[in-house]
């Protein structure tokens, strides 16, 4: 087992920054070097800047994280700080994770064809692809993390491999690359997003879901972001996301689980400023403070309410 890691406690101290110092950056999506600060505190009263997007609404944390800060992160803290776990995986996280699994597969099962060839991106403990080789499929995946990548292969074997997205290739393509709450994480996503266009068999499928953060049920302004997520999307601008990576929404099963085919949409930067519109009306000009007490407010009497937009 690991040493307790005491300096964990950098990460939850109220009013202090982040034991990290990042680097400015343009949006992760767009590009777009325009931005405004929308909150400079995070869900656990740390203080974190987040900015949105002027073009298409994107939440991201800036400065951001630099790869080798993130590494560390992800390789010290990152399990131990969200799931409490520190060299495997609780029985709570996984029961959890096996309804998801399930959930998600009756979405998408009836889209595939008998024996389809699937990848879990950052498959985590390997619940979904459990359940794809289960319903008959070629299923594998791939999960960065050690802890979780071994359980998986330990449940799965060679079919999970222990790798990161950018080093990882495969010498056979996808009819269906999952890619569930691993987004969020990425500075990169569009990249991200046309490494598994790379991967697709023609007439493939690419499911995509991330927190949604144009929820207004509930929207709980700063209170939804945190250290871990360095990008917030909501239903616009993932799909302009998907957009930059060639791929258009093949079916929606919510404003931020989509499925994605090849195509072009008609009117890409309609969904960019939509995405920024949304954005700006839940966490700009104050509403990520002024949503983050209506939300606290509301739980006191049991009835949030949606915010309008
Ligand atoms: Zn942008």
């Amino acid at each position: 087992m690991q040493p307790l890691q005491l300096d964990l406690i950098n990460y939850f101290i109220p009013f202090t920054k982040y034991p990290y110092e990042g680097s400015q950056v343009a949006c992760p999506v767009c590009a777009s070097e325009q931005h405004d600060p929308v909150a400079t505190l995070d869900r656990r009263l740390k203080r974190l800047t987040t900015c949105v997007c002027s073009h298409c609404g994107l939440l991201f944390t800036n400065p951001m994280p630099t790869d080798d800060e993130l590494a560390q992160y992800y390789s010290r803290y990152y399990r131990l700080d969200y799931q409490g776990a520190r060299d495997t995986p609780k029985q709570g996280h996984l029961s959890k994770r096996i309804g998801e699994a399930e959930a998600r597969a009756q979405h998408i099962g009836p889209q595939l064809i008998k024996g389809a060839r699937t990848l879990d991106f950052g498959c985590g403990t390997g619940e979904f692809v459990a359940n794809m080789l289960d319903a008959g499929h070629d299923a594998h995946g791939f999960e960065p993390g050690q802890a979780y990548g071994r359980y998986a292969q330990g449940k799965l074997g060679d079919r999970i491999r222990i790798q990161r997205w950018q080093e990882i290739d495969y010498p056979f393509t996808f009819d269906l690359i999952t890619c569930f709450h691993v987004l969020e994480h990425l500075k990169d996503p569009v990249v991200a997003l046309q490494r598994m266009v790379s991967w697709l068999s023609p007439g493939g499928l690419i499911y995509v879901e991330v927190p949604n953060m144009g929820s207004t049920l509930p929207c709980k302004g700063f209170g939804g972001l945190h250290f871990a997520h360095v990008i917030g999307f909501n239903y616009h601008n993932l799909v302009y996301a998907a957009h930059r990576a060639g791929l258009e929404p093949s079916h929606v099963h919510s404003d931020t689980g989509i499925v994605f085919r090849r195509g072009r949409l008609s009117e890409p930067n309609d969904e960019a400023k939509r995405g920024h519109d949304v954005a700006m009306s839940l966490f700009g000009n104050g509403n990520a403070t002024r949503n983050y007490f209506k939300y606290q407010f509301s739980k006191i009497w049991g009835r949030p309410e949606p915010v309008a937009i």
